[in-house]
């Protein structure tokens, strides 16, 4: 695991009665896509609050760019480059879409956004590697759920992440949405930054991750690349049973 850009060691988390990470080890590698999936309730949003430092573990180590992170609280993660979205995007309805992107880069880990205006200039391109320029002066309100999704990835980018933590990011997405999120994605790991993207869609997931990790209540089922690991016995059994038909 030397190479691991965060790694995940042993880690538990309950709540109450429900043991939701139950010893996950993994890591995601430097400029990887690391696909996520499981059924539902096996523990992928968990796992992404607990690296991202919203969540005390119960026991195990976080390990981010060769540090143990453990202890940190979420906006001294983020400073060091861990960056995460959220399924249920919730960006600032006063402001269009560029300050959206703008505020990103105002609180994140690049040296040179000192200013707004800075930042403003900085969001257009953002905006631009994604694909979102012709939304850039909408009001939230207005935007689709593709565009949030978008959105909420350029409002990362703009912080200058090492990794992002995507939870759901293709989620009630149609298929030619799934794809333009899809390239934007890969836009994203093109400049050099690591993705953990949870994913319920296997056939979206096969195409995007470069490996995959199933959990399954709480554990690490399976990992390797898409193709050998959706092909296992157990993944099929345990997930892609009752997901394959919708996926
Ligand atoms: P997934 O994202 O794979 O659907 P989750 O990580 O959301 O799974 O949930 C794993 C288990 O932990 C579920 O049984 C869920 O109900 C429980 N759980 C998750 N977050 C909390 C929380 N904040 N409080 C109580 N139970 C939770
Ligand atoms: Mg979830």
């Amino acid at each position: 695991m030397a190479d691991g850009l965060l790694q995940l060691q042993g880690v538990r988390k309950h709540f109450g009665g429900v043991f939701a990470l139950r010893g996950v080890s993994l890591e995601v590698r430097e400029g990887e896509i690391l696909g996520l999936i499981g059924p539902n309730g096996s523990g992928k949003s968990t796992l992404i609050n607990v690296a991202a430092g919203y969540h005390r573990l119960d026991a195990g180590r976080i390990r981010f760019g060769g540090a143990d992170i453990t202890d940190l609280p979420p906006h001294r993660r983020a400073k060091m480059g861990l960056a995460r979205t959220y399924q249920y995007p919730r960006p600032f309805g006063s402001m269009n879409v560029r300050d959206n992107v703008a505020v990103g880069a105002l609180f994140g880990r690049r040296e040179d956004v000192g200013a707004p205006r800075v930042a403003q200039r900085s969001a257009g391109q953002w905006l631009e590697l994604l694909g979102l320029e012709a939304a850039a002066e909408k009001a939230i309100g207005s935007l689709t759920l593709q565009e949030r999704r978008l959105l909420e990835l350029a409002r990362v980018l703009a912080s200058g992440p090492r990794i992002i933590l995507a939870d759901e990011a293709l989620a009630g997405l149609t298929p030619s949405e799934t794809e333009r999120v899809m390239e934007a994605i890969r836009r994203i790991q093109a400049m050099g930054v690591a993705l953990l993207v949870v994913e319920h869609n296997v056939k979206a997931i096969s195409a995007l991750a470069d490996r995959v990790v199933v959990l399954h209540e709480g554990k690490v089922l399976a990992e390797g690349r898409p193709g050998e690991v959706l092909q296992h016995e157990r993944v099929r059994a345990a997930y892609l049973g009752g997901h394959a038909g919708d996926a």
